[in-house]
């Protein structure tokens, strides 16, 4: 255990407004490995108190991403708990009671100002040139009085009354202690017009609730984090380890990422959100490590990291604040890693899938030989079937151009695969590497190199330039597919030598 002996119980806490990106699962993973490491508990809250951004299909999305990734939580929506509801909307009561707390113990009032009279007092900071804030009309308005204006049907809102005085504190884990002045912070809201709490409020009523450990959550953060504090304290609660964890940038590392990015990148064939990984042919273990190591390191030189590990060697002190830019062409390499570390079998279910999805048959056992032919060259699963679809077909359709060997014209490709025919028809083993042989002392018979001639041979079986290897293939696809093959590209290859 690196981090603590105590058992934490961490949250993810999403508003599923849109798809999960990396930013999020990245936030998940690492709550995960802290809770997994210490024996603790992963919590999934949803944070839908603004009902206008909710998007039901986001929270559908999420909780499949976590579950493909494999950060299956402890406690929280679907799996319920001791902290139940773990849904903010159905939480208000909750909030209600405890902003009533702080309304009675001076640490909250409620606001009446009209948004037009906050935008009039704003022009006029401005003007004045000081930092706008609320300007505190309401500040000192008596509990009885502002609950007269409350009967009366007056509209408001509840703020948190910030002191205007003196300075807080606070400690994040990778930053350590962060000074601000109070008179620099505002009197933000906690509850709005409507009476629903706002993320300030709810958040941290639940996290004391669900008896958090740990709040790892964005950078973004960081701004109202001593809202966040003097929250608790107004409540005379035991505050968490704060955790807050950097910004990706874009691949080329600068700045954000925005919408507009995010869109190009899918245009350019690549993406930062889970689901979109997965169509592309990403697999979790791929992607996990990736993301594990965008924030985070164990040392300088150890790179490939499942699941199983990071919970051991996972620690927040090696965390870095310093944001990190999204570089596919290390997705790309984490996946190859994952899928070669992976065995037979699992990758043989895998990847069916997408051989289906391609509308081929595929045979089980055929496909289990395969695997092993593929395993050393994908990058992601969703290149089998272009590679490897030939083996499930009756018949290939070669391009004619492609099958004349380079520096040969259509006349001796024709030649030289008739022979190659002739020694394949007479072989007593159809195994690979005794295919092979024959072959290599006829190409030094014919004078050409072996690769002219087995690049015809290679377009011939496959319909393809680029294949799994070649006499392993034909192994598989047997003797009779073959030579069928074979004479298929004599035939076009004569056509066009005529
Ligand atoms: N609902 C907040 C968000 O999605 C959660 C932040 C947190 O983890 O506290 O940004």
């Amino acid at each position: 255990m690196t981090d603590s002996s105590q058992a934490a119980r961490v949250r993810f806490a999403p508003s599923p407004t849109g798809l999960t990106h990396l930013g999020s699962a990245r936030t998940a993973l690492y709550n995960y490995l802290l809770a997994k490491q210490t024996g603790g508990k992963f919590i999934l809250r949803i944070e839908d108190t603004d009902s206008k951004r909710y998007v039901a299909e986001a929270e559908d999305d999420l909780k499949d991403s976590l579950k493909w990734l494999g950060l299956n939580w402890d406690e929280g929506v679907e799996v319920q708990g001791p902290h139940a509801p773990y849904r903010q909307s159905e939480r208000k009561a909750i909030y209600r009671e405890h902003a009533q707390e702080l309304l009675e113990n001076g640490h909250a009032f409620y606001c009446f100002c009209t948004p037009k009279e906050l935008e009039a007092a704003r022009q006029e900071q401005i003007k004045r040139k000081e930092q706008t804030r609320y300007p505190g009309t309401c500040r000192n308005l008596s509990l009885e009085d502002a609950q007269q204006r409350i009967k009366a049907g007056e509209e408001h809102v509840i703020r948190f009354k910030m002191p205007r005085e003196g300075s807080i504190t606070v400690t994040d884990e990778l930053r350590g202690e962060i000074t601000f002045e109070n008179k620099n912070l505002d009197d933000y809201i906690l509850v709005k017009s409507d009476g629903q709490a706002l993320y300030h409020l709810a958040a941290m009523v639940d996290d004391h609730l669900m008896e958090i450990t740990h709040v790892t959550r964005g950078e973004e953060w960081l701004a109202t984090f001593p809202l966040h504090v003097h929250i608790y304290r107004a409540f005379g609660w035991q505050e968490p380890k704060w955790v807050h964890l950097s910004v990706f940038l874009k691949p080329q590392g600068k700045g954000k990422m925005s919408k507009r990015d995010t869109e190009q990148m899918k245009l350019s064939g690549q993406s930062i959100f889970v689901k979109d990984l997965e169509d592309m042919g990403y697999i979790p273990e791929g992607v996990i490590n990736w993301i594990a190591l965008m924030g985070w390191s164990y040392d300088d030189k150890t790179e490939f990291f499942r699941l199983e590990n990071l919970i051991e060697l996972f620690s927040i002190k090696k965390l870095n604040p310093s944001p990190a830019a999204i570089d596919f062409k290390k997705l790309d390499h984490f996946n190859g890693l994952h899928i070669r570390a992976l065995e037979v079998k699992d990758l043989a279910q895998r990847l069916l899938p997408f051989f289906e999805a391609e509308g081929y048959e595929v045979d089980d056992d055929k496909l289990k030989d395969i695997v092993p032919l593929l395993q050393e060259r994908l990058v992601t699963i969703d290149d089998a079937p272009s590679l490897a679809g030939f083996f499930f077909k009756d018949e290939v359709e070669p391009n004619p151009e492609e099958l004349v060997a380079k520096g040969l014209n259509a006349e001796e490709s024709a030649n030289l695969a008739q022979k190659t025919l002739s020694i394949l028809e007479q072989a007593t083993d159809w195994e690979h590497d005794s295919l092979q042989e024959p072959l290599r002392a006829l190409a030094d018979e014919m004078e050409v190199k072996a690769g002219q001639l087995f690049g015809i041979l290679r377009v011939a079986i496959t319909g393809q330039r680029v294949s799994p290897p070649l006499f392993e293939s034909m192994e598989i696809i047997g003797r009779e597919t073959s030579l069928k093959r074979i004479k298929k590209a004599i035939a076009l290859l004569e056509a066009q030598a005529a």
